[in-house]
């Protein structure tokens, strides 16, 4: 990402297969305390009431999994995705 704006990603399957959702997500437990908006370098957080990772820019490289203080980053199993 070395341009003003966020890269926008775009999911894609072929021959008729559904592009699996992102591996990451943000449930109830978030207390927006911003520990994730910080580690993640292509700001794919939205800070809001409750942060939400916007899939657009998201890179699931799993840096806010790592740092989030009360297990509120959810990370799925791709291959049930
Ligand atoms: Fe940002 Fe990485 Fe978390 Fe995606 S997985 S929201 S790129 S820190």
């Amino acid at each position: 990402d070395l341009g003003p704006t966020n890269i926008m990603r775009l999911r894609f399957g072929f021959g008729g297969v559904e592009p699996r959702p992102i591996r990451y997500s943000i449930n109830d437990e978030c207390d927006s305390c911003g520990e994730c908006v910080e580690v993640c370098t292509v700001e794919a957080i939205i800070s809001e009431d409750q942060n939400v990772i916007d899939p657009k820019h998201c890179l699931e490289c799993g840096a806010c999994y790592d740092v989030c203080p009360v297990n509120a980053i959810q990370k799925s199993d791709s291959a049930n995705a």
